[in-house]
Order: C-alpha cells, then structure tokens, then sequence
C-alpha cells in the first residue's frame, strides 16, 4: 500500500496553479492578523468564481486538495512551541456531552474546574454548547440553528476554549442560511486564531474537521490521499489528531481504502487507549475486524474477540442513548425535548438496524465455519480410518464397521467369504531392492486392489504384507474364482520402482461363512481366523497359490 501521495500531480493542475495554491494555503499561517482580512477576501474571491462553476467541480476539488495538503504539510513542519491546553480539552470533544458514565467525565470535571470553579453560567454554558452539539450529531439541524442563535451573545465573552467549541460545533453543520463569505470568514478566522494562540495540534484539528465537514469532497480519492498524507506525518505521534484523522480514513468506502488496509488501521487503533475513541466508532471497528476475520479461518477466534468486543460496545452505545435522552430532558424545555426525541428514536432505530445486520453477519461467518468445521470432521474420520500408504482400509475400520456389517449378512444369512492375502517372501524384496521400492510395491498392489474388487467388497492392510479381502454375498466357487485370478494377474505384473522392475507373488487362503444372529461379533475373529490357516496351509504347499479352509470335520489332520 502506496500510503504517499503526491497531490499536485494527482490533480491535474497545472503547475502554475498548484503554486498558488499552494503559496495562499501557507499564507494563512504566516499572515499577521491585521492583514487576515485581506487574505481572506482574496481567497474567498477565488473560491466564489469555483463555486458558481459547477461544471468544473472536478477542478474545485482538485484545487482544495491541493490547498489542504499544502496546509497540513506547512503545519507539520512547524516546531512545536507550547503544551496547548485547548488540544486537551479537545479530547473531550469526541465524547459529547460528557455524562456521568462517561469514561471522560472525571477529566472533563477536571478541565472544567480549573477554569470555571464555581462558575455557575459557565458550567450552564458548557451544558448548552453540548447540547448544540448533539443536535448536529442528530441532524436536528433547526434545533442547533437556533441555539446556536441564542448563544451568540454569551459565547463573545466566554472562555476561549468555549469559543472554539462553539466555531467548531458550527462549521460541522456549515449550513446554507449562511453565505460562502461568512461561512469561510468564521472557518479561517478561527483557524487563523487558533494557530497564533494554541500551535499547531488544536489547528490540525480544525482544519481536519473543516475539511471532513465538505461532505462532497469524500467519494474522491484526492480526499483520501490528502488524509492519508497527513495521517503518514502524524502516525507515529499517537495523539487525539492521529486517532481521528486514522479513523476517518477507516470509515472511507472501501472503493478507496481496501479492507485489508482498514485493518492495518484497526490494528493501529486499538493500540490507542480505548477511551480515545467513543464507544460508536469503537464499535464500528469492531464490528469491521470480525467480520473481516470471521471469514478467514484462520482468524476465526479473532473474529469472536471482536464480537464481544463489538458487543461490548454497542451495550455502551445504548446505554449512551439513554442518558443523552435524559440529559435532553433535563436540560431543555419541553418543546425541544419533544422535537429532539424524534431525532434520538431515528438514532436508535439506527442502531437497532445496526445490531441486526452485525448479528446476522456473524451468524452467516458462524454458519460457513460449522459446515467447514464438518467437512473437515469428515475428512478426519475417513482418514482415521484409511492406512495411509496403500490407501485401504485401515484395522480401525475393521474393528468399527466390521461388526454392523456382520450383523446385516446375519439377519440377511448371505455368505461372507474371508480372503487373507499375503506377499510371499517379502522381505527378501526389501533386501534386494531397498524398503523405499518395498513400499513401493505394497503402494501399488493396494492401486491394483481398489480397481480389482466391487465397492461393497471390503479390502484391509491387515499387516505389513498382508491383506484381508471381505467380499459380501458371494460364494466361495465365485470367490475362488476372483481371488485366483488376481493372484494369477499379480505373479505375471511387473511393480516399478525407480528403475527396477520387480516381481511378486501372493498365498491367498480363504473361507466362505455363514453369521448367525446374536453370535456375529465374536464370529468375526474366528473366520478371519480361519482364512488365516488357509493361508498358511497355501504357503506350506509351496506359495503362490490358493487354499479354502477345510473345518476340521473336514479336515483329516
Ligand atoms: P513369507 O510371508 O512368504 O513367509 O515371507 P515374508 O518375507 O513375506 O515374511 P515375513 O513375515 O518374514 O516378513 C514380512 C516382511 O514384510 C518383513 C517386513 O520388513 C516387510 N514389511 C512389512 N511391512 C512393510 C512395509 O510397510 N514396507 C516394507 N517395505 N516392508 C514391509
Ligand atoms: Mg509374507
Ligand atoms: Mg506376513
């Protein structure tokens, strides 16, 4: 991820134009204040003419890119001159209005207090400024135009600290009643003041949220490489302005900023202390990285970390619902509170939806890894059960299906015929040709058996170079019939290895059975027993050959 961006060119100005720009975005710094006037009748000169333009809003917006990322770039070569009280207070900001249950409210006392102990309408102040506030948070763009209105008068003597929140709190809903010049002259004059007399960090605050407030500017990518300039700067700083300048960027369509580079945020921003943020945009991040790792599997208990987490802070979110109604009832007449409750139920609903479509996504990442988790449980059993070097059936197989299928042919009374094969001097291959082309050739008769045998005949390494063929319903005529034949096809088969060819042959010995009912668990043993002695018996006979067993009634020995 390219995270530098170079601005000018991604514009498309000319050069000529960039510097100008460039030069005006530095002058509001390093214009004294007697002149700011004049700058900014010049800038908003500049401005009006685009503004009318429609038709070349692509240029407008390439130029205030231009004008923003010249800006930030001046304020971050600026040494840092003072502790800037006001930036403090700015934390408190994200969390409005602080209320008891605030994780900030202590602090917010605190900061309070130093200044206005005992100051009963500055705290009264404070209390309206948050109230305009959450009206803007709402939307209740009325309710905060006529506050804001109220307020005029009393916020020219206030403390600066409240003066600023009061611009802020306007230029967040920079609303159409008032014109381009005034909307522009309160902007720069309070950036201009803001600089001169609290450094750099308050300003970059201003001036990043002035910008984000310039709701059409977002869907551009210059929008996002100017933030992600900045945020480049600042990253390592992990202050207020790095959180929200990297949140804002987290909160991008991710048409501009790849999911993957949202985590790379996420990652960042929960290195914060969690009450940098406020518990909706905690939550929103949350959110994001189980969803994001909840359909990776390897993240999977990530993903659940995340869901409490997410959780956890949507109980914070509804809880802060609760008390903002509360704190609107308290601290407004009845008429507003009536009108600014419609705007906290379309807050809640929001919420709500929110809660739904997060539980529904976490059910669907839930959802995959169970049918994963069981495909996988499926592939673990028939591995379990399968040897792994020849591919047959395994003695485990034997011991757990063996016994059901016993049953069947009982109830059923079909003959089972038993068929033990094994490699006549086997070891002798290993000492002439290597174990390697030994395994080999045990790899490549169990190939030859899987093709050789029906699907419901069941073949089992039963040892090293043995092989316990189960063959349902079929007789023994019909199964010495088959397992001749193989054993015929085996002595005549060349096994490769490397180079080699190599030659075996089998001693087959086999039994036909009948189950009886009851008795077919403990039955099993015996018959393989059985085509265990028929084997030997083909072998004392001189291998490769095959032998029935005879029950001893038959058997004259
Ligand atoms: P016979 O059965 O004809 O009496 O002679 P044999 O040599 O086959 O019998 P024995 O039981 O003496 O030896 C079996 C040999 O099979 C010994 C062992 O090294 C070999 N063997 C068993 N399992 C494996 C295996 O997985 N790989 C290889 N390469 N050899 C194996
Ligand atoms: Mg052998
Ligand atoms: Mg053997």
């Amino acid at each position: 991820m390219k995270y530098c961006y170079d601005i000018g060119s991604l514009s498309g100005l000319e050069p000529a134009t960039i510097e100008t720009i460039q030069d005006m975005a530095t002058k509001l710094f390093t214009t004294q204040t007697e002149d700011l006037p004049g700058y900014i009748k010049e800038l908003i000169d500049i401005v009006g003419v685009q503004m009318r333009n429609l038709k070349e809003r692509q240029i407008f917006i390439a130029a205030i890119a231009v004008y923003f990322d010249a800006a930030f770039k001046h304020l971050c070569s600026v040494r840092k001159l003072r502790n800037s009280e006001l930036y403090s207070f700015l934390k408190v900001v994200n969390h409005l209005p602080v209320l008891p249950s605030s994780a900030y409210y202590t602090q917010t006392l605190d900061i309070l207090s130093k200044y206005f102990r005992e100051d009963r309408q500055a705290v009264k102040l404070f209390d309206q400024l948050q109230m305009l506030h959450l009206f803007i948070e709402f939307g209740y763009y009325e309710g905060a135009q006529e506050l804001q209105l109220k307020l005029q008068d009393q916020i020219q003597h206030a403390h600066p600290h409240f003066i600023t929140l009061y611009q802020y709190c306007r230029f967040r809903h920079l609303n159409s009643s008032e014109n381009l010049n005034q909307r522009m002259d309160l902007v720069l004059q309070t950036i201009s003041n803001t600089f001169h007399q609290e450094g750099k960090e308050s300003t970059i605050f201003m001036l990043f949220h002035w910008l984000s407030s310039l709701n059409w500017i977002k869907h551009s990518k210059l929008y996002m490489a100017v933030l992600y300039n900045l945020f480049e700067a600042i990253k390592g700083e992990h202050s207020l302005n790095s959180a929200l300048l990297a949140y804002e960027i987290f909160e991008l369509d991710s048409r501009l900023v790849s999911p993957e580079a949202k985590m790379e945020l996420y990652n960042y921003l929960i290195s914060y202390p969690a009450s940098m943020l406020n518990s909706r945009q905690l939550r929103a991040l949350h959110f994001f990285a189980g969803t994001y790792n909840g359909s990776r599997m390897e993240s999977f208990r990530d993903s659940i970390n995340s869901y409490k987490s997410s959780n956890y802070y949507l109980n914070k979110c509804w809880e802060r619902m609760i008390n903002v109604s509360k704190y609107i009832r308290t601290h407004c007449d009845a008429s507003t509170f009536k009108t600014s409750v419609a705007y906290l139920e379309k807050s809640i609903l929001q919420l709500s939806h929110y809660a739904s479509m997060r539980n529904n996504c976490f059910v669907e990442n839930l959802q995959a890894s169970f049918d994963q988790i069981e495909q996988l449980s499926l592939q673990m059993s028939e591995l379990s059960l399968t040897d792994s070097l020849t591919g047959l059936r395994n003695r485990r197989f034997q011991e757990i299906n063996l016994p059901q299928l016993a049953a069947f042919a009982a109830r059923h009374k079909t003959p089972v015929c038993f068929a033990m094969m094994d490699i006549d001097f086997f070891k002798t291959v290993n000492d002439i040709h290597s174990h390697a082309a030994g395994d080999a050739v045990l790899k490549q008769l169990g190939e030859m058996m899987r093709k050789e045998f029906r699907k419901s005949d069941i073949i089992i390494r039963y040892g090293g170079e043995e092989f316990l063929i189960v063959l349902f319903d079929s007789e023994l005529q019909n199964a010495i019939k088959i397992l001749d034949a193989f054993r015929r096809k085996i002595a005549s088969y060349s096994f490769i290895y490397e180079d080699q060819l190599i030659q075996i042959t089998v001693s087959i010995g086999i039994s036909a059975e009948y189950f009886d009912n009851n008795l077919a668990d403990r039955q099993i043993g015996d018959f393989i027993g059985h085509s265990d002695i028929a084997m030997y018996a083909a072998k004392a006979s001189g291998r490769n050959s095959i032998r029935s067993y005879l029950a001893p009634a038959e058997n004259p020995a």
